[in-house]
């Protein structure tokens, strides 16, 4: 997966609040110190993999429509962020490095109903 280290263009496609974004199939990183940050690379590999199995687009699509949904039901940008499906499995994933080996396909799904943050 192809690293790219930005801080403009991590701010603007995140706006501005993250350390880390995928833009499939880019990693983009705000500095060249993350690349070492293995679970911080590890969450966006779950991202890149939820990413791929929605065939891309439908991904962001479909991410920023549950962020809609999360916003208008917790009515906190943070907490919206956080409880979107694919956020969920990447946030609860992201520790385990061996978590991608054994993943199975479209396990996103699962999150939909997981418990909030
Ligand atoms: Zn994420």
């Amino acid at each position: 997966m192809p690293i790219i280290v930005s801080k403009i263009w991590t701010s603007l496609f995140s706006l501005g609040r993250a350390n880390a974004i995928t833009i499939f199939p880019f990693i983009l990183l705000r500095s060249e110190k993350l690349r070492h940050d293995r679970v911080l690379i590890n969450h966006e590999r779950i991202h890149l993999a939820q990413a791929l199995e929605l065939l891309i687009v439908p991904f962001y699509l479909f991410y920023l429509l549950e962020f809609g949904v999360r916003l208008l039901q917790y009515r906190d940008f943070q907490r919206a962020y956080r409880n979107i499906s694919f956020e969920r499995e990447a946030f609860f994933w992201e520790h385990d490095l061996s978590y991608l080996g054994r993943r199975k396909r479209w396990n996103f799904r699962r999150y939909l109903v997981k418990k909030a943050y």
